[in-house]
């Protein structure tokens, strides 16, 4: 017979062993964010979060994601907790109206939106997966996580390539914003720029597939071009080899 202290060891046993992804939302009180909350539970986005995370990147301790509430996105250590206000998807959205992306680009500024939201759970959920797992960081463990979210959503989502460059073009629209010369406070911040985070990501959706994207880094100045296409190359091979040293997923290399 199973005493209680045991049976609450083996219910711990069964917690831990297959930590999840919880989803919680906080109410969304205006307008706008009701509509940010129904948009977010539409797109899907999050039950491929926590199929991927089942696949490839196993928490050992469960983790949260929380929409609602004014702080993020960020991932607090502390609670093991990301937290993406609604606002973050409306302002994103109105990003890739002003930007016309349904004209330019043929993809929705809804669309582009949940692909902005998809990198940033993933950025977020590195984060997370770095602590969790206590994976050595040698550099800025901002670029690691930016890389983390391009190689999931490469490697292992439909069109995530295509996701990508939506989500480095909110960079790129995000940097339209910022004055010609940074601060002194911007040079300490621990992420990269928005448009080297722009550069980075195209880089390595190009470097997974240079036949299929063989135009997407064409804006960079012909005479770096073709150096800069053999690094990117050989750029994704590096970064995905890597991360999946760290990934749970059974076939652990590409390469
Ligand atoms: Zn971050």
């Amino acid at each position: 017979m199973l005493t209680k202290s045991t049976l609450i060891w083996c219910l711990f046993g069964i917690a831990s062993a297959h930590a999840a992804v919880q989803v919680t939302y906080l109410p969304a009180e205006s307008d706008s964010d009701k509509k940010a909350k129904q948009a977010i539970v539409d797109s899907g986005v999050n039950s491929v979060i926590v199929n991927l995370a089942q696949e490839h990147f196993k928490f050992k301790q469960s983790l949260t994601i929380q929409y609602g509430g004014d702080e993020g996105p960020l991932y607090d250590p502390e609670t093991h907790t990301i937290h993406i206000p609604y606002n973050f998807y409306t302002q994103t959205v109105s990003y890739f109206e002003q930007n016309q992306y349904q004209e330019k680009f043929d993809r929705s500024a809804q669309l582009g939106a949940i692909d902005t939201m998809m990198h940033t759970l993933l950025h977020e959920a590195g984060h997370a997966y770095i602590e969790d797992q206590a994976i050595p960081i040698l550099a800025k463990e901002e670029d690691a996580v930016d890389n983390f979210a391009a190689v999931i959503m490469i490697e292992y989502v439909e069109n995530g390539d295509e996701a990508s460059i939506s989500a480095a073009d909110m960079f790129a629209f995000e940097s339209q914003d910022r004055p010609d010369y940074y601060q002194a406070d911007e040079y300490i911040d621990e992420h990269s720029f928005d448009l080297q985070r722009y550069f980075s990501t195209l880089c390595l959706v190009y470097g997974s597939n240079p036949e299929k994207h063989a135009d997407l880094l064409n804006e960079i100045e012909h005479d770096l071009l073709t150096e800069r296409k053999e690094f990117c190359v050989s750029q994704f091979q590096t970064i995905s080899n890597n991360w999946h040293r760290y990934l749970t997923s059974e076939n652990a290399s590409y390469f």
